[in-house]
């Protein structure tokens, strides 16, 4: 009989999360019942939100329970079906989690299709981070041609989308990132108009350089130092979209922001939002991604693990941002 080997949160972090904090377990395969059907899942996909759902902590969505599954989407392979809108051989992506063998009813679960594009990049780009970029940019921040853009972790799943929106959408895009390699890559390959290195000494000189005009809309991923340095080169009247604070996720007090004065005399408008409110959105923009991607005008790169044992590894270097993009365990 097949055995699905599973990750389960072993304990929560306290602060950093270390390979200590998971477990790899083996389970035996089960047949589908009536109106489900098994999957045998290919990628996994890893993301920041993953670190916010081991913690006890409130927050928009349920936690992992200590000894349960780590929460994750995942592209697979139906193998068996009992499940009339389901046949073996389709494949699906859905939240199936850490694990190689996944039982589902089919709710929110989506069919891909490997025809169109790699079945890894509806985890990427033409999955939730692509939206996310869609959403919190097209959507949330709304910019006019000829603004200035600016994109923390910008060579990431996210943020190497929003810079290429920018561009599209006919604005100056300028990201930030960690170290030469990303920012080269930034600028040479996905076709931004800069990007700065956060972690070189005169980070807020460099970025008040390549922002002459001054920031209409942040798109904010990173928080804590970055954000506060972006906070003061904000335009009157600007938008911060914030999306994510992975420099936070892991720390063990949050960072004071200083420079809240900007929201006020600038009278910013500063909006949170989670990808999985806007629902009703993610038809519209799957369309616009995947098209933009058939024409080339998007670029897309894959940081890419071997094997489920691999993933809590993989996990912590994201965090401590040794990916260099989207961020995957490939299973089979
Ligand atoms: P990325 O592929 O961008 O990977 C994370 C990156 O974060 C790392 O590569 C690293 O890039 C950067 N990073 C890590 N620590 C720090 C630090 N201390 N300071 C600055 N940068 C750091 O991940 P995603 O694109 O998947 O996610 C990006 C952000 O978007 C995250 O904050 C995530 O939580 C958020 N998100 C929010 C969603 C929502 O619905 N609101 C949905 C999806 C994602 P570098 O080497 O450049 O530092």
């Amino acid at each position: 009989m097949p055995i699905n080997r599973q990750i389960l949160l072993a304990a929560r972090p306290k602060g950093w999360v270390t390979e200590e904090n998971f477990k790899l377990v083996e389970q035996p395969v089960l047949a589908p019942g009536a109106g489900q059907f098994g999957v045998r899942n290919l990628w996994l996909s890893l993301d920041p939100y993953m670190r916010g759902r081991m913690d006890d902590a409130k927050s928009y969505a349920p936690q992992v329970e200590v000894g349960g599954l780590m929460v994750g989407a995942t592209v697979g392979e139906v193998i068996a079906s009992q499940h009339p809108g389901f046949n073996v051989g389709e494949f699906v992506s859905g939240a199936f989690g850490w694990q190689e063998y996944a039982l589902s009813d089919g709710t929110g679960v989506r069919k891909v299709d490997p025809s169109r594009a790699p079945l890894s990049y509806y985890l990427g780009v033409l999955g939730m981070p692509g939206v996310t970029a869609w959403v919190g940019l097209l959507d949330i921040a709304r910019p006019q041609a000829g603004e200035t853009v600016v994109v923390s972790a910008a060579s990431g799943a996210v943020g190497s989308v929003v810079g290429q929106l920018a561009k599209i959408a006919g604005c100056r895009a300028v990201g930030i990132a960690g170290g030469k390699a990303k920012c080269d890559y930034v600028v040479d390959e996905l076709g931004f108009d800069a990007c700065v290195d956060y972690k070189t000494a005169k980070f807020h000189d460099r970025l008040r350089a390549a922002v002459p005009k001054g920031i209409d809309v942040c798109f904010e991923n990173v928080g804590g130092k970055v954000f506060d340095s972006a906070l003061r080169l904000m335009n009157p009247f600007s938008r911060i979209t914030l999306c994510g604070l992975v420099s936070q996720y892991n720390a063990a007090a949050p960072y004071g922001v200083k420079n809240m004065r900007s929201l006020l005399v600038n009278r910013i408008r500063l909006q949170g939002f989670i990808v999985s409110d806007r629902l009703e959105v993610w038809p519209r923009a799957l369309d616009d991604l995947g098209r933009w991607l058939g024409e080339r005008r998007l670029k897309y790169r894959e940081a890419v693990a071997q094997g489920l044992e691999n993933a809590p590894r993989a996990f912590i270097g994201m965090l401590r941002g040794e990916n260099f993009g989207k961020q995957l365990v490939q299973l089979r």
